[in-house]
């Protein structure tokens, strides 16, 4: 679809985007595909595919390098790709992009590079009940090297954070709140603009876990007011190991680099070596190249898209699911927050999440089955595993049915 043609319409055609995505157009166990793990990573559109072939094919050198006419392609369109990531997030500067393989590195750099400098014993880094074992495990780490204690902002049944408790936890010794912007286990949406702007009046650094909020919503770092913001490319359509961490500049000027070697610095000598500027300060070694340029392409083609349009999509995708999935008997919800993206959670009594992933798969139904990467989420229902379908912009109404058919065949074969 070009610019003009969707400029002219504000009708999704979700036809028109499946046939953007060659994955999508296949048969799994005699059906055709269903694509409901979009939470776990998404498929890439041709024009991811193709920025990645077309870069091997014509410009593969190293970046910053070089002065042949290869090396200043390549690092033309690495640059480009953080001048992509810069508009998607609407940094003041591309300078403030740091390329890094993923949400869980980008968290491990803050925590090592910003955090662990800051925190002094009795010190407190806030976390909430609902992160990914990737907001939490970094923390965790970093706590007990310096003798900091972890706090957790607890959620409700609801799955929404129980905000009445922030001012409670956030005290004088806290320095950091990491909180996720979208949760993968329940979908919920947090109020993330309103709890940074609590947090910064207390001087708290935050940090914001974009990983399931990139692909559904647009994110606009200015107006949040965050001090970090990561997302992973490979959940935004673009490939694995590529993604960004954003950080307002003061805060990586101060921060200490996490891995040193070639590209990050400015000057080296055995006494001593002087650390080159932001971002390049944090991006030792070669990078992902390729994986920034499709990166750009995946950006670019949601934004033509529009996130707005996407996510008006994706609303309906979920209100439709979380109608059929409630009619059913014997399923219960887990996550029934009143703002979510497109993640529906749930499980059916008497039957595992792993044999509803099974069975769904015979029918050509990708769904996740398991604890999401969020055990304290799975300890707060009770649960051990749950099933989760994740939506995303080129599912259909159709296949909504195509999981709840699925679901009546898991509970007429384990007679549930
Ligand atoms: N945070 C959230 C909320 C996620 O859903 C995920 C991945 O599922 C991550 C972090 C980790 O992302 P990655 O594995 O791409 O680093």
């Amino acid at each position: 679809m070009s610019d003009a043609a969707l400029a002219q319409t504000d009708v999704y055609d979700v036809e028109g985007v499946r046939a953007d995505f060659p994955i999508l157009h296949q048969e799994v166990n005699g059906h055709p595909l269903v694509y409901l793990d979009n939470g776990a990573t998404s498929q890439k559109p041709r024009a991811v595919i193709d920025a990645i072939g077309s870069y091997y094919l014509h410009d593969n050198s190293n970046v910053h390098r070089g002065v042949h006419t290869l090396a200043a392609r390549a690092t033309e369109s690495f640059e480009q790709a953080r001048t992509r990531a810069q508009t998607f997030l609407n940094a003041e500067s591309s300078k403030e992009i740091i390329f890094v393989r993923g949400t869980t590195e980008a968290i491990n750099l803050v925590a090592r590079g910003c955090a662990a400098p800051l925190l002094n014993t009795g010190d407190e880094v806030l976390i909430t009940e609902m992160e990914h074992h990737s907001n939490i495990v970094p923390w965790q780490m970093i706590c007990k090297e310096q003798g900091a204690q972890l706090r957790v902002l607890p959620i409700d049944e609801r799955g929404e954070l129980m905000l009445e408790k922030f001012d409670e936890l956030a005290g004088a010794r806290t320095r950091i709140l990491a909180l996720t912007h979208v949760s993968n286990a329940l979908g919920t949406i947090n109020p993330v603009a309103e709890l940074i702007a609590r947090a910064r009046d207390k001087g708290i650094v935050t940090v914001i876990d974009g990983a399931q909020a990139a692909p559904h919503m647009n994110i606009d770092v200015q107006a949040l007011g965050c001090d970090f913001y990561a997302f992973s490319g490979h959940k935004v359509y673009g490939p694995t190991g590529i993604g960004v961490l954003y950080g307002r500049m003061p805060l990586l000027r101060e921060m200490q680099p996490y891995e040193g070697g070639g590209e990050m610095i400015r000057k080296v000598s055995f006494e001593e070596t002087l650390y080159a500027e932001p971002p390049h300060k944090f991006e030792a070694g070669t990078p992902n190249i390729a994986g920034a340029v499709g990166l750009a392409a995946a950006l670019e083609y949601v934004d033509t898209l529009g996130l707005d349009r996407i996510a008006r999509h994706e609303q309906a995708l979920l209100e439709y699911a979380t109608r059929s999935v409630k009619a059913l008997d014997g399923i219960r919800l887990i996550g029934t927050a009143r703002a979510k993206a497109g993640i529906l959670t749930f499980i059916i009594d008497g039957v595992h999440a792993h044999d509803v992933g099974t069975i769904m798969d015979h029918e050509g139904v990708a769904i996740r089955a398991g604890h999401h990467c969020a055990m304290p989420v799975m300890k707060k229902y009770g649960v051990a595993a749950t099933t989760r379908a994740s939506f995303g912009l080129y599912n259909t109404l159709q296949e909504v049915d195509a999981l709840v058919a699925g679901l009546r065949k898991v509970k007429e074969i384990m007679g549930a």
